[in-house]
């Protein structure tokens, strides 16, 4: 079985036609030049290619919590969004912080078979923050881990934090950290702002993500580690990031679409779905991390989506679950944020949202070259779509989408995975 894509734009920069033969890239040749009479022939003009979407920060809730999602439901809505790779973050139930839960996890993605699912494993047993977790027997598992995080929560003990960041090193590996000391945040709700005083919301102040950003960077460079910052948020994180990798500090950090596009005025209207850990910021903080972003200080683009049933966000503000779904809305916020904006390329957006992850999670089958021989992985997009969101046109099994009713620009069209079709014309292919 073979397929020809023809005339595509490559990242937004030149035409071209490219033969896929079983699960590879076989021939790349400039625009209309090639033919195929048993390929299956597909017209690429006005739509461009990237490389498939790699996401560092998925949640999937199985084991545990199939109610919210499942493998099989998260990886459709990751091969409708784009994505030919997803990290699996460890806080399951049980939590993955053994060789065999990230085990089960690898080998759910593998039999589902729409995108590679690379489980993250626990910092610490049970996410409790007290003792490490089996860091060398799920790096040597079947499932070879090599990002750790206990997100959701913070490695806040800093002797801890230090013991796991030398640990990984024997292996390679990257300690990805939720940065939240929870000391300042207790029963946080929202940013703390002149706002979260007026609707009465406990405030969640920047100073508790950049606390520990900063201290997690010195323990880095003393131990002379790999840190990855999960969902950087604020202006001041930026300017910590901006000062380590100034001094050559092994730190990368991921920013959401959600903290790209929306801001603290959201939680005005009480509606939960706007409710997200952390919290959104203000406007100041959004135009610093779209800076940060097509800059490199911030590295990638991550989706930390996190399905939730509706019960648990519905109701009171202050009881709903923190979180938002984001794989099939990833890359068109991404392309409205920073296309539509001039701030970006369609390269720049294959750097943050493939290219650049996959190194970070040391893939080396997806964020490739797109030329021959490489596995065929990618992301066909139309740049001149424009879409509104409906929040219950989805694979995903929860419906917590915060850009419900928002119109978006461009749109993923077709997901090759493997070779294959595992998203064509809006279809996932089960
Ligand atoms: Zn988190």
């Amino acid at each position: 079985m073979s397929i020809l894509l023809k005339n595509g734009s490559l990242k937004g920069e030149k035409n071209v036609d490219i033969l896929i033969e079983n699960d590879k890239i076989s021939k790349v040749a400039p625009g209309n030049s090639l033919k195929d009479d048993k390929a299956e022939v597909i017209d690429l003009t006005g739509l461009i290619i990237l490389p498939g979407l790699v996401d560092l920060h998925t949640h999937l809730r199985e084991p545990g919590r199939e109610d919210a999602e499942t493998v099989a439901t998260g990886s459709a809505a990751a091969a409708r969004g784009g994505f030919t790779a997803v990290h699996a973050m460890a806080n399951t139930l049980p939590v993955a912080d053994t060789a065999g839960v990230v085990e089960q996890v690898w080998n759910l993605g593998k039999s589902i078979g729409l995108v590679d699912v690379y489980p993250v494993g626990a910092v610490t047993i049970g996410l409790k923050g007290e003792n490490l977790a089996e860091l060398s027997a799920m790096a040597d598992s079947t499932a070879r881990v090599r990002i750790f995080s206990d997100d959701g929560h913070c490695v806040s003990d800093p002797v801890l934090m230090r013991r796991a960041l030398e640990y990984v090193k024997a292996f390679n590996g990257v300690i990805a950290q939720h940065a939240q000391e929870p000391r300042l945040t207790k029963n946080a709700q929202m940013n703390e702002s002149e706002l979260s005083g007026r609707l009465g919301l406990t405030g969640w102040p920047a100073v508790a993500e950049e606390a520990i950003v900063a201290r997690d960077v010195l323990l880095t460079e003393h131990v002379q580690s790999k840190l990855h910052v999960c969902h950087a948020s604020t202006a001041g994180t930026v300017d910590i990031l901006r000062w380590a990798k100034g001094k050559k500090v092994n730190v990368t950090a991921e920013v959401t679409p959600h903290h790209l596009f929306l801001s603290q005025i959201h939680c005005e209207s009480y509606d939960a779905k706007f409710k997200v850990n952390p919290p959104l910021r203000t406007d100041d903080d959004i135009n610093e991390l779209r800076k940060a972003l097509a800059e490199g200080i911030i590295d990638v683009v991550a989706t930390d989506h996190a399905p939730h049933p509706m019960e648990d966000k519905e109701g009171e503000w202050s009881s709903a679950a923190f979180g938002m779904t984001g794989l099939e809305t990833a890359l068109s916020v991404v392309a409205t944020a920073m296309i539509e904006t001039k701030l970006m390329t369609w390269a720049d957006v294959a750097r943050v949202m493939s290219e650049k992850p996959a190194e970070i999670g040391q893939l080396t089958e997806h964020g490739r070259p797109i030329a021959e021989n490489e596995i065929a992985n990618l992301c066909i997009i139309d740049p001149n779509a424009s879409w509104k969101v409906d929040a219950k046109d989805t694979h995903s099994l929860s419906t917590n989408n915060p850009f419900h009713d928002m119109t978006l620009k461009s749109k993923v069209i077709h997901t090759i995975f493997r070779g294959k079709f595992s998203m064509k014309s809006g279809q996932v292919q089960k």
